[in-house]
């Protein structure tokens, strides 16, 4: 049993501090955001995913779990210190490190003993050597002993609880040995690969892996856009492609692009750091260009489908960035509702989960409502974003029955072109022959 604090309750704080607590530990979640605390010690779970709240419960209950505001008191009652902060995009594309500095600093000045201080955040190579300096400059006691460990985060959300209980591999970047095998051991209940490096590697490993995802993603989304004009069919080319071990099936789902908190913004801060150091990475900027124009493909459609889109009702189902998560971060439908607009439709709208985030965001660009039905009364075309479970789902007859015409643009590819043919839709989606 180790006693262990995680500073910063968010996606990955809240989930990792949590599953730390069902395998064992006494974990102590602490955030600079006291209405977050006060709803987790009520049980209330600020954020939408899966499973968090029973396994909240259930750890609080154990007194397992515990919430506080408190920082400092958390960092002194532990003996292992996870740092689960955000490092959000700056104003060049690089990590904001503000967060994890400020939370090195609290560190520093309460380290009452020997810790191990565990950066999961995602952050740039030389992090874990600046938070040692920092923690450095800050403690009271220059005689109190400390290791700095880089094991980053690789759970999505939407399956956080999931990734986290059966994670593939846990990546342990560390300078000494002794620190890397206990926080190896505190992972011994997961069952997982552990992988073991130096501390630049780890915090590269995190940014490598989302870009090479990102790239993968942009790939198949540009053979999708050759797809359609040339005949062939996007679903099928990547299953095929997919088959070959070397390739792999994942992440080849053609669409609107990549958004949400992570893949924006870390391949925007992998290309500042190779600029930084000296590197063009070319391949890399070209896939951020692609995801960038890769959304305007459905507003394309829609043109194509309706002509000019003055004064055209669209209905957009969904609007988060993946189903089964609120996250709108960078969400695609950010950009693409706008540009409705814009180009002169009104916009109604349906998120199952993501409502609330959403009006958040873009609140004046559409009229939001509780149901598919509501939203696409008297559209002239559906637009899919999202492929939640109730979209996918829904009933197409009594979709057809709602719209004007039976127009539906599909970013997502949710249903076979031969499906939509028989229903009778006008059906449009990404990198597959157009059903008209
Ligand atoms: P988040 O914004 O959901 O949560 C961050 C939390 O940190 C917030 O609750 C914020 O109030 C808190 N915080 C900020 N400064 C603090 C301070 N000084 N002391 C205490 N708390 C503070 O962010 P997230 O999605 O959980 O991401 C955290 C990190 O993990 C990021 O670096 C991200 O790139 C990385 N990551 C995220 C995911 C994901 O799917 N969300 C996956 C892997 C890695």
């Amino acid at each position: 049993m180790e006693k262990i604090t995680v500073v910063g309750s968010g996606y990955v704080g809240l989930v990792s501090g949590t599953c730390f607590a069902d395998i064992g530990n006494r974990v102590i979640c602490c955030d600079v955001d006291p209405f977050k605390i006060a709803m987790l010690r009520k049980g209330e779970i600020p954020i939408y995913e899966p499973g968090l709240k029973e396994l909240v419960e259930k750890n609080i209950e154990a007194e397992r779990l515990f919430f506080t505001s408190e920082i400092g008191d958390a960092i002194e009652a532990s003996d292992i210190i996870y740092i689960a902060v955000g490092t959000p995009m700056g104003e060049s594309g690089e990590a904001d490190m503000r967060y994890v500095h400020e939370v090195a600093r609290t560190i520093g000045q309460h380290l009452n003993r020997y810790k191990i201080i565990v950066n999961k955040s995602t952050v740039p190579v030389g992090t874990g050597r600046a938070v040692e300096q920092i923690i450095k400059e800050n403690r009271k006691n220059r005689f109190v002993k400390f290791d700095v460990v880089s094991n980053p985060e690789f759970l999505r959300e939407g399956s956080a609880i999931e990734d986290c209980m059966n994670m593939e591999r846990a990546v342990i970047g560390a300078t000494s040995d002794e620190a890397a095998k206990r926080i190896a051991e505190l992972h011994a209940p997961f069952r997982t690969r552990i992988f073991q490096t130096n501390l630049e590697s780890a915090e590269m490993i995190k940014y490598a892996a989302n870009a090479f995802l990102a790239t993968k993603i942009s790939f198949i989304n540009g053979i999708a856009n050759v797809c359609e004009r040339v005949g062939a069919d996007v679903t099928a080319v990547s299953a095929g492609m997919g088959l070959d071990s070397r390739i792999g099936g994942k992440f080849l789902q053609a669409g609107i692009g990549y958004g949400g908190s992570c893949f924006p913004k870390d391949t925007f801060a992998l290309s500042y750091i190779a600029e930084e150091a000296g590197f063009d990475f070319n391949l890399l900027k070209s896939v951020i260009t692609a995801n960038d124009e890769q959304r305007f493909v459905v507003v394309n459609k829609l043109r194509e489908a309706l002509g000019s889109l003055q004064g055209k009702r669209i209905g957009v189902l969904g609007l988060s960035f993946k189903p089964n998560t609120d996250d709108m971060r960078y969400a695609p439908s950010l950009t693409i509702i706008p540009e409705l607009v814009n180009q002169g439709a009104s916009v109604r709208a349906f998120d199952p989960i993501a409502r609330q985030a959403a009006r958040n965001q873009i609140a004046e660009y559409y009229e939001d409502f509780g149901s598919i039905e509501e939203t696409l009364e008297d559209c002239d075309a559906c637009l899919i974003l999202t492929e939640w479970s109730e979209i996918v789902e829904m009933d197409l007859t009594r979709v057809k029955e709602l719209l004007k015409a039976p127009v539906m643009v599909d970013g997502r590819n949710c249903f076979t072109t031969q499906k939509m043919a028989d229903e009778g839709f006008n059906y449009y989606s990404v990198g597959r022959p157009a059903v008209t």
